[in-house]
């Protein structure tokens, strides 16, 4: 060892250094690169108003539960809301009074769901409308949730400048059939559930 010339350990060192550098500058751009899928992943199911999933989440989550459930021969049961006559505050007190209604919406909703049971997800599925998937449950086992995020949203008083704003919601709840083609058919009957909800007078559950 003590016959080499110093100029050859100085290499060595040189050698070591350099592949260190390069190696710490390829984690940097492999991390770089995670964060960037993250927040690209993170935009492309969430959405960034309300901060609950979006509708290209729901799509993908009720295609995993559809299929799952009617296999495994699990219940599953949805619930979709729209606020009532959003399009009024939206008018009477401006676009950023609806948006502020739609974040306490949801995050009152997210409260309720979360306290009961976090596998059960909100979903932004349109402007003012929401879904939501029960895996597990059927309609009698959903029911007293649903009823307890239709309340808490019914006493909600939003302050909002110098007014406090108040809204309700029209919910169509439903289960799994197995004569469900397709997560669209499953779809559309919650949605006529609502659409009954608010043909009946708004500010109301539909359960079938
Ligand atoms: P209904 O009781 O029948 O549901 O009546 P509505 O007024 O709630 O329904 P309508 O479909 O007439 O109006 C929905 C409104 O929601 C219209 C649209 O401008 C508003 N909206 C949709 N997305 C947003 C949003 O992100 N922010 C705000 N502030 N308004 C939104
Ligand atoms: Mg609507
Ligand atoms: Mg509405």
């Amino acid at each position: 060892m003590g016959n080499l010339p110093w100029v050859t350990y100085w290499i060595e060192i040189a050698d070591y250094a350099f592949l260190a550098t390069l190696m710490y500058g390829y984690f940097k751009i492999q991390d770089k690169d995670r964060r960037i899928k993250d927040r690209l992943f993170q935009s492309a199911n969430w959405d960034a108003l309300t901060h609950v999933q979006n509708y290209a989440a729901y799509d993908r989550a009720i295609g995993y539960h559809f299929s799952r459930s009617l296999i495994r021969h699990n219940n599953l049961t949805m619930a979709m809301f729209d606020i009532d006559h959003f399009k009024c505050v939206n008018d009477t007190y401006g676009h950023l009074a609806g948006d502020e209604v739609l974040k306490q919406v949801s995050s009152t909703v997210v409260d309720v769901l979360k306290e009961k049971d976090e596998q059960i997800v909100l979903y932004r599925t349109g402007g003012e409308e929401f879904n939501v998937i029960f895996p597990g449950y059927t309609v009698a086992q959903a029911q007293p949730l649903v009823q307890e995020f239709f309340d808490r949203v019914k006493a909600l008083r939003i302050p909002y400048n110098d007014v406090e704003l108040n809204v309700t919601i029209s919910v169509g709840v439903s289960s799994l059939h197995r004569t469900d083609h397709n997560p669209l058919d499953f779809y559309k009957r919650v949605d006529s559930h609502l659409y009954r909800s608010k043909k009946m007078g708004r500010q109301q559950i539909t359960l079938e």
